[in-house]
């Protein structure tokens, strides 16, 4: 984690302002996969590793970042935009900024040092926690009070914009919005949010990373999107009202699969029982029942592997190690697919054992090292005042 004291001296050495510090979370999605593009639900939760960001409002227009990740600085004006996509980390910080001026809010130039402990890459959004606590800092020190939606998608703006990554709203919005003890189930559709409880006084949230990513992830990505939208072109003959698979119940797509050759049929199902998997998800962890969570949390790791194809080698046998050890009441893969982490609800008292059979299992079927990540549901982006 990260070491404040640390932080404040090296923002003594980059700036002369009095600093304020902010921080946001990375997240996790428990469920809901590839029903984002779908119109779909999600239902990711925050976690402890986060983005802090110390920052001190300047004289000029100048915004001048040092990232301890990067241990690199880097700088620009306010008010010359830069050229959009140059590739570097910068692109996030201009990105957002740009996007919230867009929407009104008047940025002061600023000093800014952040540092922070989402791995960088492995699918836990640092990007989004970068975004959303440069772009909740940059807005507070100006004195903008910034609504949190709006924020989100400023940070989303700048992924779409400045970095070039068409990514759909959950990362931003979790990392915006999440609560302690909460998972946030989003639909994607009407930009809405609603926390669910998550009680992680007897179970943690595990993350484990198969330190694998082939890179079979963004071509297949782009198929099961376009397969995704000739499913509901040819389901359309049948419910001529719907627009997106959000709107293709369970009980529909039973009667109407016929409709679908192979294999649009397989990935319509994953993306329709998903959907229902989602919202009885969120149900469950309204009524405390962590047990029927997890099974749902099974269901969709089968759902991904046979009918959307886009599990992996290492990801089934993280799986199957997981489903295989005491106290663990669901595990699945989760983000894009083919690589990245999976995600487990693991009684606390079950957690030595569970890392070290990860640890060990893993090691001995794939000659990989995992990493392994625990935390609580975590609160949302916020001022750390100190
Ligand atoms: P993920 O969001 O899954 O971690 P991405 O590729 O979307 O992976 O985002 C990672 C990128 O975000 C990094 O390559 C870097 O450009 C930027 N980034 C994230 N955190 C920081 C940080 N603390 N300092 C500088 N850049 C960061
Ligand atoms: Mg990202």
């Amino acid at each position: 984690m990260i070491d404040f004291a640390t932080l404040r001296k090296t923002f003594a050495e980059f700036s002369d302002g009095e600093p304020r510090f902010f921080r946001a979370p990375g997240r996790v999605n428990l469920i809901g996969e590839h029903t984002d593009y779908n119109d779909g639900f999600v239902l990711p939760v925050a976690i402890e590793h986060e983005t802090i960001v110390a920052i001190a409002a300047r004289a000029d227009r100048l915004i001048k970042i040092y990232s301890v990740n990067e241990n690199a600085a880097a700088q620009f004006d306010l008010d010359e935009p830069g050229a959009m996509r140059r590739g570097i980390w910068l692109d996030y910080v201009e990105g957002v900024a740009r996007a919230l001026m867009r929407r009104g809010v008047v940025l002061r130039g600023a000093d800014l040092v952040v540092e922070s402990s989402v791995p960088v890459g492995a699918g836990l959004s640092s990007s989004a926690a970068f975004e959303i606590s440069t772009g909740l800092a940059l807005s507070a020190i100006s004195g903008a009070e910034i609504d949190r939606i709006a924020l989100a998608l400023a940070g989303q703006e700048a992924e779409h914009t400045y970095v070039g990554a068409q990514v759909g709203i959950m990362d931003q919005f979790i990392s915006a919005l999440g609560k302690k003890d909460h998972a946030l189930l989003i639909d994607c559709r009407a930009l809405t949010a609603e926390n669910v409880p998550l009680d992680t006084s007897e179970i943690a949230v595990v993350i484990c990373d198969t330190r694998v990513k082939h890179a079979l992830a963004n071509s297949e990505y782009n198929t099961r999107r376009r397969e995704c939208e000739q499913g509901v072109a040819l389901l359309k003959k049948a419910l001529p009202a719907i627009t997106a698979l959000r709107d293709v119940s369970t009980e529909d797509f039973a009667e109407y699969q016929n409709l679908l050759p192979e294999p649009i049929r397989r990935r319509c199902r994953h993306v329709v029982t998903e959907n229902e998997r989602t919202l009885d998800a969120a149900r469950c962890l309204k009524n405390g029942d962590l047990a029927a969570m997890g099974e749902l949390m099974s269901r969709s790791h089968e759902s991904m592997r046979d009918d959307y194809e886009i599990s992996c080698r290492e990801l089934d046998i993280m799986v199957e190690i997981a489903d295989d050890c005491d106290g663990v009441l669901g595990a699945r893969m989760t983000g894009g697919g083919f690589g990245g982490c999976t995600v487990n609800l693991v009684e606390r008292s079950a957690l030595d054992r569970f890392r070290r059979k990860i640890m060990q299992e893993y090691q001995k079927a794939t000659q990989i090292e995992a990493a392994i990540y625990i935390s609580e549901a975590a609160d949302g982006a916020s001022e750390i005042k100190h």
